[in-house]
């Protein structure tokens, strides 16, 4: 079991292969101190998607560890792993039932007021508050209720109320609208504080708030270091 981590992440010579003799990480190495935020940039195929794999643990890597708070994670169970490394993914999961039952996912212990706070701070309740039935609108896994903005302002507060340590975000490419895009800042901001996080970033203004840039290239990290320093 993973004990109550502080948020520390070690990348330590990671070498990975989907398909023997193709490597798609050819030895990276990046420490990340608790509360930092990394935006993991590239082109297509650089690897940005694979080096969440491996710290989800969706597979394990070929050559080298991936530390937690020192501890490598092939040793502890993945619900312990889980519990404490979130992931919002691109294709923000929506599933059928209420608007409180989505931001509730996985913590069925959040009362109400927990499920409100979390919306609150993500500037979700407004929009929620405008929906026929409030938080117990039903919504459609593919229902159109929902824009892409604000699925990914509740997948933000589904995020917050899980409240993990280690944060894993695959930024959404879907255009929104200017004022949407100020909301969602604000709210990923919010999200953001006080845990390490790893965003596949398409933002502009996201790349520019990260503490450290990794930059991929073909499975190595070409260049890192925060967007004054690049
Ligand atoms: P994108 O911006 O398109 O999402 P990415 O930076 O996330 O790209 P990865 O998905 O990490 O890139 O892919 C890195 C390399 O691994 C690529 O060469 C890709 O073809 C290969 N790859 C990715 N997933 C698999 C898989 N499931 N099986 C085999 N090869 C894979
Ligand atoms: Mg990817």
């Amino acid at each position: 079991t993973l004990p109550p981590i502080q948020g520390a992440v070690s990348f330590e010579s990671i070498v990975f292969e989907y398909e023997k003799g193709r490597p798609a990480l050819r030895g990276i190495s990046l420490d990340v101190a608790p509360g930092q935020s990394i935006a993991l940039v590239g082109h297509t195929g650089s690897g940005k998607s694979t080096i969440i794999n491996l710290l989800c643990r969706f597979y394990d890597p070929t050559e080298g560890r991936v530390l937690i708070d020192g501890h490598d994670i092939r040793g502890v169970t993945l619900q312990s792993l889980r519990s404490q490394v979130g992931i919002v993914l691109q294709d923000t999961f929506i599933f059928s039932g209420s608007i409180r039952d989505n931001i509730r996912f996985g913590r069925l212990d959040a009362t109400d007021e927990d499920v409100e706070r979390a919306a609150k701070a993500v500037h979700a309740h407004d929009f929620i508050m405008k929906l026929p039935n409030g938080y117990d609108t039903e919504v459609q896994e593919r229902g159109s209720v929902l824009s892409m903005g604000q699925r990914q302002l509740l997948s933000f507060a589904r995020a917050l109320l899980a409240d993990p340590r280690v944060l894993i975000l695959d930024e959404a490419t879907a255009s929104i609208d200017t004022e949407t895009e100020l909301r969602i800042q604000e709210a990923l901001k919010t999200l953001l504080q006080g845990r390490t996080s790893f965003i596949i970033a398409h933002r502009l203004s996201t790349i520019r708030h990260a503490d450290n840039i990794v930059v991929l290239d073909h499975g190595s990290i070409m260049e890192s270091g925060n967007h004054d320093e690049l």
